[in-house]
């Protein structure tokens, strides 16, 4: 299926424009702030993460130093067109919309990404970071609330997951585990009880779409009685699943 068109069909045309919903940096002269390749932003359904069901906006940066075996957004990994800050604060504005994520592919691969969140959280917006957990996240700021893969043994990515992230873990992170398969599941298990995941933050956990059925998953879940929140792909249930700026 063709890529829907990023947004344009949910612009409110009452909505105010650009330069007049975002205040230039507050320190005298502007300061010229390095550009970010942007695959989409577009204003959707929070799919995922206990925000689930929220209009959101999303910011999805494009890059990914990961290949997971079951990447459903593989388009990231080098599509996209540079934009500044400004012309991404005037983007977003142009939606009815407080609530913002930025994800990927990686979004940490690009160093302004963090000046990115910073300047989203100065503008009033409540900031999540999607994170594929392989990259530092000491540096976000701290009004940023982190939604942070582990991966699992079944996306060939697990050598890669930085375990010194769950030090830096706060209440209102989220962790985000992926089920490819019964070992997946078994793995995620025993990190979530060493680690003590359920009493440090969230704990989610997903099958993989169209790889994992929704029930099994489940019921492992509840014969266990893990305390985690189970969640499906929302967008893709509503949506047709291939579909972009979803
Ligand atoms: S981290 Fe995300 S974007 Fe990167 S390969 Fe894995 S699933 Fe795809």
């Amino acid at each position: 299926m063709a890529p829907a068109p990023s947004s344009a069909p949910r612009v409110d045309p009452s909505w105010p424009l650009s330069s007049r919903c975002h205040q230039p940096p507050a320190d005298g002269p502007a300061v010229q702030q390095p550009d970010l390749k942007v695959n989409e932003i577009f204003f959707s359904l929070q799919g995922e993460s206990s925000h689930a069901g929220r209009p959101c906006l999303f910011v999805r940066l494009s890059y990914c130093n990961l290949r997971c075996s079951w990447c459903d957004s593989t388009y990231t990994f080098e599509e996209g067109r540079m934009m500044s800050i400004a012309e991404i604060l005037d983007e977003l504005c142009r939606h009815p919309c407080k609530l913002v994520e930025v994800t990927g592919g990686e979004p940490l691969v690009q160093e302004p990404s963090f000046a990115l969140m910073t300047r989203l959280c100065d503008e009033g917006y409540e900031v999540l970071l999607e994170t594929s957990g392989s990259l530092d996240i000491s540096r976000v700021d701290p009004r940023v609330q982190r939604i942070i893969d582990i991966k699992c043994p079944g996306s060939g990515m697990v050598d890669r997951n930085l375990w010194s992230n769950l030090d830096l873990l706060r209440p209102r992170d989220e962790i985000k585990f992926v089920i490819a398969d019964r070992n997946d599941y078994l793995w995620a298990r025993d990190i979530i009880e060493n680690h003590a995941l359920q009493d440090r933050c969230t704990v989610l956990m997903s099958p993989v779409f169209d790889v994992l059925a929704n029930v099994e998953l489940a019921e492992w879940i509840l014969a266990d009685g893990l305390a985690v929140r189970y969640q499906l792909q929302m967008h893709k249930y509503i949506w047709d699943p291939s579909m972009r700026g979803v």
